[in-house]
């Protein structure tokens, strides 16, 4: 079917489809792969989109900062700061990270070096600047999210667009500054037209992502939207599936959240991210900004 359709049709369905998945609506073929398994904590909350989902609108709502407003009433003290974490891969295909073994003495500046002016990927082709990650070599929390945009392309840092600044207002509602965690990409060259990285970028790209977790050792990983989770997760299920549970990934706690993007178009989602953050800060003993709900 897709042979009869345009380009440009093509991108629009797949760019529809990703939406919807990031509603947490299931889409439209078979799940082909493992589904990630939690135990849910005390906190957890059930994601499961009721039948009879409305339709979505046509254009994305206007973005609005992450205003306290939007903070529920929930503190972090409230939601247990040692949840069980459970990650039971199901699938029978070889894992992308199982087989990799962590690299003694790695450091950033090594894997920084070993990457090198890569052109392992076709991605490179589109490239202004590889965007390696930025942030504490060391840190406790790593946000990981899909790849470099425009705005990340031109500067080669993560994270600094639209979407950006609103995940410097997240950390920053945690009690914590940019500088304080690590943040980077599943691919670190942008895509072209911003589309989704394709399967044999994101298998290509990752081992480095890999070796940063691995040299970083964080207590928590925070996954930005469906891409990082399902690359890390192994799984094609939809983020709504695991979203705010606590998982497993070789050995460290993983915890799912939309994308800041998403946010952006989805304002009302922001209570939920929020609520996810504060469970991250319960096991991390970190407390609100100032000034911020709790
Ligand atoms: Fe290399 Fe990753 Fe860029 Fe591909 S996306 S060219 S693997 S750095």
């Amino acid at each position: 079917m897709a042979a009869h359709l345009s380009e440009t049709l093509q991108k629009k369905i797949s760019t529809r489809l990703r939406f919807y998945e990031d509603l947490g609506i299931p889409l439209f073929y078979g799940h082909r792969c493992s589904v990630p398994r939690t135990v849910p904590g005390p906190s957890a909350q059930a994601q499961e989109i009721p039948s009879g989902t409305p339709a979505l609108p046509e254009e994305p709502v206007l973005a609005k900062p992450l205003a306290p407003t939007l903070v529920p009433n929930i503190s972090a003290a409230a939601i247990s700061a040692t949840p069980k974490t459970t990650f039971i891969p199901t699938a029978a295909k070889p894992s992308l990270f199982a087989a990799m073994d962590r690299i003694p003495d790695d450091s950033l500046l090594k894997i920084r070096s070993d990457l090198g002016e890569c052109t392992r990927c076709k991605l490179h082709r589109g490239r202004n600047k590889i965007v390696f990650g930025e942030g504490n070599p060391k840190a406790q929390l790593v946000f990981v999210g899909e790849g470099p945009g425009h705005d990340e392309d031109v500067q080669g840092l993560p994270f600094v667009g639209r979407a950006g600044k609103l995940l410097t207002q997240m950390i920053e509602a945690m009690g914590l500054e940019r500088k304080d965690v690590y943040i980077c990409n599943v691919v670190k060259c942008r895509p072209p037209e911003n589309r989704t990285p394709e399967k044999d970028e994101i298998t290509t790209c990752s081992p480095f992502l890999l070796r940063q977790l691995d040299a970083i050792s964080p207590q928590v990983i925070v996954c930005l939207g469906s891409v990082a989770a399902q690359t890390l997760l192994e799984t094609n299920r939809g983020i709504s599936h695991y979203r705010g549970e606590w998982l497993d990934f070789r050995g460290r706690k993983l915890l799912a959240t939309y994308h800041p993007a998403y946010l952006l178009r989805n304002p009302g989602a922001k209570s939920e991210v929020w609520r996810d953050l504060q469970k991250v800060m319960a096991v991390l003993g970190l407390q609100p900004r100032k000034g911020r709900s709790s």
